[in-house]
């Protein structure tokens, strides 16, 4: 029998990817990072010099590209990314990357291209996937849906925190204003814009612990609340 499909959405900085990994880990479900598959595809992108206002070009490179994540259990870190079989997982975190994804996630061709890669995930059985169309566009039909948000604020305290202990030398207030671009790029694009499923649970995380978090949506998991009606 198949596991749940768990569809996890929400703006940068949220805490999704925390939440997200450590739901699939206790669940015992595969955890699927959307988010790092349009970084990968930007980061080629950018290697290889590719415009990156060309949507066709980006999407027949998409073609063929491979892309998987990987779990190493007692490895730092745990949650691993792989692009053409090279790991990638900290070069798709750079201030490059973060700067340019938005723009090459906006391209029809491309999420079209990128939602096929991700449903193909979904045939290993039950997952908990993240993003900002999951619950929309990629799984509607997903068993659970979460939007997970936090105030402005608190996403560009949490975000600098993180990039300052891995040594990238920012100001909280380049990191907010990053933040609120990025946002604004992803929630008014024309196609797959982030936005709340109607039938998701909204978790407000500001002044929330990450253990808090995943204990709300195990709970409402094993209460079947943010079950989805089909
Ligand atoms: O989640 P993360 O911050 O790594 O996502 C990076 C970017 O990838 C987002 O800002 C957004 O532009 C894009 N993205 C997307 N659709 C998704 C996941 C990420 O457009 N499902």
């Amino acid at each position: 029998m198949h596991g749940p499909i768990i569809a996890i959405d929400g703006p940068a900085g949220a805490g999704k990817s925390t939440v997200a990994r450590t739901v699939a880990r206790r669940l015992n479900l595969f955890y699927l990072d959307t988010g790092a598959m349009y970084r990968a595809l930007t980061l080629k992108a950018m290697r290889e010099r590719i415009d990156l206002s060309d949507g066709p070009g980006l999407a027949e490179m998409a073609r063929r590209t491979e892309m998987r994540g990987e779990y190493r259990r007692g490895m730092r870190p745990a949650h691993r990314f792989f692009l053409d079989g090279e790991d990638v997982t900290s070069a798709i975190r750079s201030r490059e990357v973060s700067a340019h994804v938005s723009q090459v996630s906006s391209h029809p061709e491309v999420r079209r291209e990128m939602v096929k890669k991700q449903r193909t995930w979904a045939q290993v059985g039950g997952l908990v996937a993240e993003g900002r169309d999951v619950g929309t566009v990629v799984f509607p039909q997903a068993d659970f849906k979460f939007f997970i948000t936090a105030s402005v604020k608190e996403r560009a305290r949490r975000r600098y925190r993180e990039m300052r202990r891995e040594g990238y030398q920012v100001t909280l207030r380049a990191v907010e204003q990053e933040m609120v671009r990025r946002d604004h790029m992803d929630t008014t694009r024309e196609v797959n814009p982030l936005r709340r499923a109607a039938d998701a649970v909204v978790i407000d995380t500001t002044g929330m612990r990450v253990s808090q978090v995943v204990n709300e949506i195990l709970s409402a998991v094993r209460e079947g609340r943010g079950q989805t009606r089909r």
